[in-house]
């Protein structure tokens, strides 16, 4: 028999496994990420440690099955890991979220066994993989892509540049879109699975981000690199499937990043409205406080439902699209106007580098921005309404 719980299940509730899974992030988070936030941010550089401390955590192979050295998770303990983790710092969660929810995502879903059997135990053990798809001239409209890729003999040689690309600076593993056959338009596009010392391969410029400092975002140099056939994942021409799919799934990942930030900005405003005293009571004691909590807390629950949806829904193999698309444009904006209040409840701390709100209120700016921005969210949520009988 089905507990009342398991009868009803609510979208919050947690199984075991997922309670422990999410108990151990959220004290590897507190112990390990939390006291190197600051560091990290000023430096805007990854620490190596707590690197090489989240692949020992199991953290950068949640749904990889365990014959290649993962955690055999789900989809949904994925998002919790970033959710857990951006709590205390979103470039802590985004390093996860691009290796489980974009990278080893595409592999496992469209990797060959031998690629597989190649790629999947590295990812799990000690390779930070990287997602490439983003261009100067291909954002929004990502499939103009002008990456080329021409055959010749065994090999593909790939020339463009990618731009954006996170995690570029510490990964050894990158997925690149490029075009085989232009003509095609954009069923042209294949994907490459490209390591860092293939020939003719670098990583460029870093860039210097107003938010989620410590993620390394890197332009990509192909300079006639060289990848041998075996590397292409997927059929070639079919890499704008893989492209579409992958990041109807990851921005799911984004919308538990956004959940995270609003949550770890609400939990430091509310300790400090309970200990900042003004007119000689706590500023907590005061319903125009009290209401800006309310309301934070209701958008965050609300955002967590949506994230959650989509993540559940994803696992269970139903349609996901518009909810993720919805999850993750309102999770960005809920986490947005979160930390803002959280900064105004800091008062002037909340507008200095002392205070954690200030740089939640920073690293809340991206989930507008990538995994298609807000624009693309709503135009996808509006087809699938006007799609509606
Ligand atoms: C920190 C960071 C990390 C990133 N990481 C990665 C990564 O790992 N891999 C990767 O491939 N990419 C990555 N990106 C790229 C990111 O996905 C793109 O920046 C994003 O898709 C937006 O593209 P764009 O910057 O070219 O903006 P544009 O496409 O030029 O958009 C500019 C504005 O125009 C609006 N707009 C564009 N087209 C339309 C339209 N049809 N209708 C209405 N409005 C529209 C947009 O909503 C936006 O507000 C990253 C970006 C950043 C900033």
């Amino acid at each position: 028999m089905p507990t009342a719980v398991e009868a009803a299940r609510p979208l919050t509730a947690l199984s075991e496994e997922e309670a422990m899974f999410q108990a151990a992030v959220r004290q590897f988070a507190r112990e390990q990420v939390g006291p190197r936030v600051r560091e990290m941010d000023d430096a805007a550089r990854f620490d190596p440690g707590l690197l090489r401390g989240i692949f020992e955590m199991g953290l950068m192979a949640i749904e990889s099955p365990e014959e290649y050295g993962g955690q055999g998770g789900s989809f949904f303990q994925a998002a919790l890991a970033v959710e857990e983790l951006a709590a205390v710092d979103a470039s802590a969660a985004l390093v996860v979220d691009v290796q489980n929810t974009l990278v080893a995502n595409a592999v496992l879903r469209w990797a060959s066994d031998e690629q597989k059997r190649r790629y999947l135990p590295r990812l799990a053990a000690d390779t930070v993989g990287a997602y490439a798809l983003s261009e100067a001239g291909a954002g929004s409209d990502a499939f103009a892509l002008a990456t080329r890729a021409t055959e010749s003999g065994d090999e593909y040689a790939l020339n463009g540049r990618k731009v954006w690309i996170s995690n570029a600076h510490e990964a050894g593993l990158f997925l690149v879109f490029a075009n085989i056959n232009p003509e095609a338009g954009y069923r042209g596009i294949t994907c490459f699975l490209v390591e860092r010392g293939f020939p003719g391969f670098q990583v460029g410029k870093k860039e210097d981000k107003l938010g989620i400092r410590a993620s390394s975002t890197c332009e990509l140099i192909l300079d006639n690199c060289r990848v041998p056939k075996s590397n292409v994942m997927g059929e070639p021409g079919k890499g704008y499937k893989i492209a579409i799919e992958t990041l109807n799934e990851g921005r799911i990942g984004i919308g538990a990043q956004m959940i995270g930030i609003a949550r770890g900005a609400l939990d430091q405003a509310r300790a400090y409205a309970r200990e900042r005293r003004q007119f000689g009571k706590a500023i907590s004691e005061f319903q125009g406080v009290q209401f800006d909590l309310a309301r934070m807390a209701t958008d965050l629950e609300a955002a967590r439902l949506l994230v959650y949806n989509a993540a559940r829904l994803r696992d269970a193999g139903m349609p996901f699209t518009a909810e993720a698309a919805m999850a993750k444009y309102f999770a960005s904006r809920v986490a947005e106007t979160v930390a803002s209040r959280a900064v105004e409840i800091f008062g002037g701390v909340g507008f200095t580098k002392d205070c954690p709100a200030e740089k939640f209120y920073r690293d809340s700016k991206i989930g507008a921005i990538y995994e298609g921005a807000t624009n693309m969210q709503l135009l996808t949520i509006a087809r699938q309404v006007l799609e509606r009988k």
